[in-house]
């Protein structure tokens, strides 16, 4: 299914939860809505579920209008899928009743499914490795097996859009990660378009094929992940995703000279053009590297967290926080004065792209 959202603004009052938000879903695409709590993520997804209509604008699914501010569709009669953290599970109801429930009563059940509900039910307990469980009741399951279930109740009839409301917020940490294994495998095999919100970055950058990221009501910036990480726009995106450190310095060109030293200049052509017009540079807490020889941007080391794999550096600078995530293989301690320089921008750049670029 495509959907298109067109001018949409929602108000409460005089808040404006949704600020002339347009947005295309493509068939099958994986749309990861992402950013900070209260920035307006649930209320975009309520719209499209058909819980809530527009204050202005219009929502199209398949080239149909089914929103605007007279008119909206409700969600029986939009051919969607919901998933919310809360898993919303009936307790009276055991797992297979939970799967059975919407193929009994969904209007876009396709006439193949009609016949064979049972069928579908084993089928859909398989894909979430619940087929052992069908008897269980709610109060009998753990957290990762109840979402379980809420996913395997929103795939069962075979909706054309997926919308999945921080589906995996409630789990810990290990069971996320293995979550969002399954999520992308059930993409793959239901090809339905899936809107993703959630508000943790690490989640959208694994998952989606686009992400959007959204600020107080408004999109910031569109993008693959590639994009939204290695060359965001705004300030706020930069900072959100991948904690870039904003330096501040002078541009020219592509060039940019951080805290306006002469002498240190680093190639910025992968930063963006708003963020030249304010006078910053993001750079990846990993983009950054520290030495002791002094031909970088010089600063004494205020904190150290040693994570195993690499070390993360607080440093001060010119009376500004920086943030450097370094290997193990050079240490440096709280109060030491070092040197910070930027690393060479080789991302996306496959092994034997990287040597050329070192040999060149
Ligand atoms: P998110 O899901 O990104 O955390 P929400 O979409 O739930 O954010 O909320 C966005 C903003 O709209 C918040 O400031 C919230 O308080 C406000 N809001 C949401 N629903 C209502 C409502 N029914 N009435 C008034 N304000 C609301
Ligand atoms: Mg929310």
């Amino acid at each position: 299914m495509t959907t298109q959202i067109k001018n949409v603004n929602k108000n409460y009052g005089s808040f404006n939860a949704l600020r002339q938000i347009n947005l295309d879903i493509k068939e099958g695409e994986f749309v990861a809505i992402l950013g900070p709590s209260g920035c307006g993520k649930t209320t975009l997804l309520r719209l499209l579920a058909g819980f809530d209509s527009p204050s202005s604008g219009d929502v199209w699914m398949n080239h149909k209008l089914i929103a605007n501010s007279t008119f909206f569709l409700p969600p029986e009669k939009r051919n969607i899928g919901m998933v919310f953290q809360s898993f919303a599970l009936w307790p009276h109801m055991n797992v297979r009743d939970h799967i059975r429930f919407p193929l009994k009563h969904h209007q876009f059940l396709s006439e193949e499914l009609k016949p064979s509900i049972d069928h579908r039910v084993d089928e859909v307990l398989k894909m979430v490795d619940m087929h052992h469980l069908g008897e269980r009741m709610p109060s009998e399951l753990s957290g990762g097996q109840k979402q379980r279930v809420a996913l395997a109740r929103a795939i069962a009839p075979k909706p054309a859009l997926l919308l999945m409301d921080e589906p995996l917020s409630s789990l810990d940490a290990e069971l996320r990660m293995g979550m969002r294994k399954e999520i992308q495998q059930l993409h793959q095999v239901t090809k339905a378009s899936i809107v993703y919100v959630t508000h943790d970055q690490s989640e959208a950058l694994a998952m989606a094929d686009k992400i959007v990221v959204m600020n107080k009501g408004k999109i910031e910036q569109v993008g693959t992940p590639k994009e939204i990480y290695s060359s965001p726009t705004t300030s706020f995106v930069a900072s959100f995703v991948g904690k870039a450190n904003l330096i501040k310095g002078k541009w020219e060109g592509t060039a940019f000279y951080p805290f306006h030293q002469p002498s240190i200049k680093w190639d910025g052509t992968a930063v963006t053009s708003e963020l030249r017009a304010k006078n910053l540079f993001p750079a990846r807490p990993e983009q950054l590297e520290l030495s002791l020889s002094d031909d970088g941007v010089k600063g004494i080391i205020t904190n150290v967290q040693y994570q195993g794999k690499e070390i993360h550096y607080t440093i001060m600078v010119e009376g500004e926080q920086w943030v450097v995530h370094q290997d193990i293989f050079a240490e440096f301690s709280i109060g030491e004065e070092v040197y910070v320089h930027l690393k060479e921008w080789t991302y996306g750049k496959r092994m034997d792209e990287r040597k050329e670029l070192h040999f060149a």
